[in-house]
């Protein structure tokens, strides 16, 4: 099957849901599919490029678009949402590859705050 399905899944949930969202999406239509599977199946659908994936607190997040690009990660809810790859010119990677020697071949940057929503309920809690 499943493979589809579960591209179709990573699809609808949209946003960069982990594996265990995944399953639980699909484990009332699919009640013999494991975790196991998904993991598998998602692990498949990276190595062909047809999805990607980003490590958030060492969890794989699967992305809709295997093109590389950044991430702004919220540390108390754990939203994810992506950043377009020319926000970050290349001036930054010339600069990180001055400062510390590596040649850097990633093209792919995670930052972490607050989203909207924590960063209003914060500022709310503070007043
Ligand atoms: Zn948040
Ligand atoms: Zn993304």
């Amino acid at each position: 099957m499943q493979r589809r399905a579960i591209l179709s899944a990573v699809r609808t949930l949209g946003g960069h849901p982990t594996a265990a969202d995944v399953f639980s999406a699909l484990r009332d239509e699919y009640p013999n599919l494991s975790l196991a599977t998904v993991y598998r199946a998602l692990h498949a659908l990276v190595e062909q490029g047809v999805i990607g994936e980003t490590r958030v607190d060492n969890v794989s997040r699967y992305d809709t678009s295997p093109i590389p690009h950044h991430h702004v990660v919220c540390r108390h809810c754990g939203n994810v949402a992506d950043l377009p790859q020319l926000i970050l010119g290349d001036d930054l990677f010339r600069t990180a590859e001055a400062h510390s020697g590596f040649l850097l071949d990633g093209r792919s940057v995670q930052l972490t705050g607050l989203c909207p929503a924590c960063s209003l309920s914060a500022v709310a809690s503070r007043s």
